[in-house]
C-alpha cells in the first residue's frame, strides 16, 4: 500500500469509528450530535490560528510515517469533538465560552476540568471502537492489539467513574469538589490545550499513579492552557479527595523558578497532551530545529511508553518564549 492510500485508509477508519454521543450530565437522549468545542471559543482560536490553520500533534501521521511532525489542521477540525450535542454543549459550557476566565470563579475552574475530561473520555471510546474494528478486520493483529484493547477498556472504566462524579458535582453545584492549581504567565503565548492525564511521578520521583498496575486507583490531572486578557492561563485541576497526594508536588512546583516552571509545564504538554494546538508562525520562528525535534521525540516516545520521560528530569524545552 503506498503512503497516500494508507493515509486515505487510516483517515477513513478514524472517521467511521469516531463515536457520536452526547455525554451530557442530565442523561438526556439527543439526536443530532454536532462538534463540541474542546478548546476555548472563537476569540481564542482566532488568536492562535494563521488563516484559519493551527498546528497539532497527530496520531494518524504518527501511525503512518513514524517520523513525527506537527500537522497543519483547520482550527475547528483540530479542536472539536463529537461528544456533545449542540444544545448541551452550549448549556454546559456557556459560562466559559461566553465570558472571560475568572481565576477565583469555582464554576469556571470546574468547567475547564469537566471539558478536559469529556474530551478525553470521548477520545478513549472512539479509540476502543477503532481497535475493535482493526482486530475484526485483521485477526492476525489480535495479539498485538490485545493489550491496547484491555488498556483502553480499563481507561474507559476509570473515566466513566470520573464522569459520574463530575456529573453529580455539577448537578448539585459542588464545584469546590474540584481543586485547581492556577499559574498565569504575563504574556499571551499562542498555544492551547485541554487534556486529562495521570502524572506518574512527582518532582522527587515518588510514585503518584501506578499506571501499569491494573488494581491501582488512578488519580487524574485535568490540564487546560489558553491565552486570554494579556496572560496565559494554566489550570491543573484534580479531585479534592486527591489533595493530600498532590500537595507535595504543587509545593515543590511553587518553589521552582519561573524558567523551570515553564520547562516543567512544557514537558507535561509534550508527554501527555494530544489535544494541543500551537500557532504555525510561532512554532516556525521561535523554536530551533533541535528543540522541535526534542519536543516531537518526547511526544512520540511517550505514546509508546510514558516512562521514557520523567517530570523530575531536567529537560530544557519551553513553549512559553
Ligand atoms: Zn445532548
Amino acid at each position: 500500500m503506498n503512503n497516500l492510500n494508507a493515509k486515505i485508509q487510516i483517515e477513513k477508519i478514524f472517521r467511521e469509528h469516531n463515536v457520536k454521543i452526547c455525554l451530557n450530565p442530565w442523561n438526556q437522549k439527543c439526536n443530532r450530535i454536532s462538534k463540541a468545542h474542546s478548546i476555548q471559543n472563537n476569540k481564542i482560536l482566532s488568536k492562535i490560528s494563521d488563516n484559519g490553520k493551527v498546528l497539532t500533534f497527530d496520531l494518524r501521521e504518527h501511525l503512518l510515517n513514524n517520523n513525527y511532525k506537527l500537522s497543519e489542521k483547520g482550527r475547528k477540525v483540530a479542536t472539536t469533538f463529537t461528544g456533545l450535542c449542540n444544545t448541551h454543549d452550549s448549556k454546559l459550557f456557556s459560562p466559559i465560552e461566553n465570558y472571560n476566565f475568572r481565576e477565583y470563579d469555582l464554576e469556571h475552574n470546574f468547567l475547564y476540568a469537566y471539558r478536559a475530561l469529556l474530551k478525553e473520555f470521548h477520545a478513549k471510546i472512539s479509540t476502543y471502537e477503532i481497535y475493535k474494528y482493526l482486530v475484526s478486520e485483521f485477526p492476525e493483529l489480535s495479539n498485538l492489539y490485545k493489550s491496547y484493547i484491555n488498556g483502553t477498556k480499563k481507561a474507559i472504566n476509570e473515566m466513566s467513574k470520573f464522569k459520574r462524579e463530575f456529573d453529580n458535582f455539577y448537578l448539585t453545584n459542588k464545584f469546590d469538589e474540584i481543586i485547581t492549581f492556577y499559574l498565569n504567565l504575563d504574556s499571551e503565548y499562542l498555544i492551547a490545550c485541554s487534556t486529562t492525564f495521570y502524572l506518574v511521578n512527582d518532582l522527587r520521583n515518588s510514585l503518584l499513579n501506578d499506571i501499569y498496575n491494573p488494581n491501582s486507583k488512578l488519580r487524574p490531572f485535568f490540564l487546560s492552557i489558553f491565552p486570554q486578557n494579556d496572560k496565559t492561563n494554566i489550570l491543573i485541576s484534580y479531585f479534592k479527595k486527591d489533595k493530600e497526594l498532590f500537595s507535595r508536588f504543587f509545593k515543590d512546583f511553587n518553589n521552582l523558578s519561573l524558567k523551570k516552571k515553564k520547562e516543567k509545564i512544557s514537558l507535561l504538554l509534550s508527554m501527555y497532551c494530544e489535544n494541543f494546538i500551537i500557532n504555525p508562525s510561532y512554532w516556525e520562528t521561535q523554536f530551533s530545529f533541535d528543540e522541535k525535534k526534542k519536543i516531537i521525540d518526547i511526544f512520540c516516545n511517550s505514546l509508546s511508553n510514558i516512562e521514557n520521560y520523567n517530570i523530575k528530569n531536567n529537560i530544557k524545552i519551553n513553549f512559553f518564549k
